[in-house]
């Protein structure tokens, strides 16, 4: 079979297993006659899969009965609204600004009229950094950051430590390494990176925090109409509902988040050693200490010119998805779960070849 080597920032390629499995009971799940997305989402073959689903990802971050698991649709994007909607109670919302995504997030707190304030931000340098000394108001309706900035290739080290509630936008380093959720209030992404098609974001939600939302909230729009029917309030995306369960088995199959995250690590670490030993051929956007593990966003320095034509000569080869994004340029190599080693090895290989070539 003819798979390309993917190196797509999201939607992303799948583990080619979970894809197969998918195929095989494409049009008669489990043998039963009829496909998973032909039956009612409330039929108990359904609800199998959809609490199945939510178990594995309490399982896989060890989380309590402190949180919801809830899967909505609309992106990450309608996070960003329904954050400040759900989450305010009459103080002030705090943000930290690394990028395309939070800012769309302020954006969105800002049309909602809420009392925010942005708390740090690495604008300055084009978001090529995580801002140092970030310092949330212990009394702050919710603290809220984004771990992995899918475009500029940065990523949090460790958490904030915070009393307010972390609000985390994980859209890009969703089920790629274990958390620390003592102060987590709410971690939601779009499943597409990491966890299956789009169509599903997954939101973890602690209790205590569902109150929150006012008479003017939309039924839709108010995480406590979705926990209260535990994620079944209306039609919920069963087929992307079903793949993600899927490709969450597939990472408990491979022994969990740690082991993932060991991958993980191995793969950026071949990938970044090639840009720094290229003796400036390539240059990395973000700096040492706050690089991405997932999304590796470089460029060519001898000749930006060269760009399009690394992209092209890789797609001859076999790599598609490494045009760097639009705000950026360049070539970024998003290394999700379903990206191998060997995979990543394949591109320093040819990373290498084409600088002797054209440097
Ligand atoms: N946040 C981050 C970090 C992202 O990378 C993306 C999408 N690439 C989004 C939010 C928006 O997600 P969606 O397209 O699911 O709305």
């Amino acid at each position: 079979m003819d798979r390309k080597i993917n190196f797509s920032a999201g939607p992303s390629g799948l583990p080619l297993s979970v894809l197969e499995h998918a195929q095989k009971e494409l049009t008669s799940y489990q043998g039963k006659g009829y496909s998973i997305m032909e039956i009612s989402h409330r039929s108990k073959v359904f609800e199998e899969i959809h609490f199945g689903a939510m178990d594995k990802i309490k399982r896989l971050y060890g989380i309590n009965d402190d949180y919801e698991i809830l899967f909505l649709q609309g992106g990450a994007s309608l996070q960003f609204a329904m954050i400040p909607m759900n989450l305010c109670k009459g103080g002030k919302a705090e943000y930290v600004d690394t990028g395309v995504w939070t800012s769309k997030a302020i954006k969105e707190a800002k049309i909602q009229g809420i009392n925010y304030e942005v708390i740090a931000s690495s604008k300055d340098t084009n978001f090529d950094r995580i801002p140092e000394n970030i310092n949330f108001s212990d009394d702050a309706d919710y603290a809220y950051i984004c771990t992995n900035n899918t475009i500029y290739g940065t990523q949090y080290k460790s958490l904030p430590k915070t009393k307010a509630p972390l609000v985390i936008d994980a859209s890009s380093d969703f089920f790629s390494y274990k958390m620390d959720f003592s102060n987590i209030g709410v971690l939601y992404g779009g499943a597409q990176k990491n966890a299956g098609p789009s169509g599903v974001t997954v939101v973890i939600i602690r209790k205590d925090l569902l109150d929150r939302a006012g008479e003017s909230v939309p039924t839709m729009l108010k995480y406590k109409t979705h926990t209260d029917a535990k994620s079944l309030f209306n039609t919920p995306p069963t087929f992307g509902i079903y793949l993600l369960n899927l490709t969450l088995g597939w990472i408990e199959s491979q022994g969990g988040l740690d082991a993932i995250k060991g991958v993980n690590e191995q793969k950026a670490s071949i990938l970044y050693e090639a840009i720094d030993n290229s003796g400036g051929f390539y240059k990395g956007h973000s700096i040492k200490k706050d690089r991405s593990i997932m999304n590796v966003s470089y460029n060519i320095a001898l000749n930006s010119e060269l760009e399009p034509v690394f992209v092209a000569e890789a797609e001859k080869a076999g790599m598609i998805g490494l045009k760097g994004h639009r705000h950026l340029g360049g070539i970024r190599a998003s290394i999700y779960n379903a990206v191998s080693l060997e995979n990543v090895k394949t591109l320093v290989s040819f990373m290498g070849e084409f600088a002797k070539k054209f440097g």
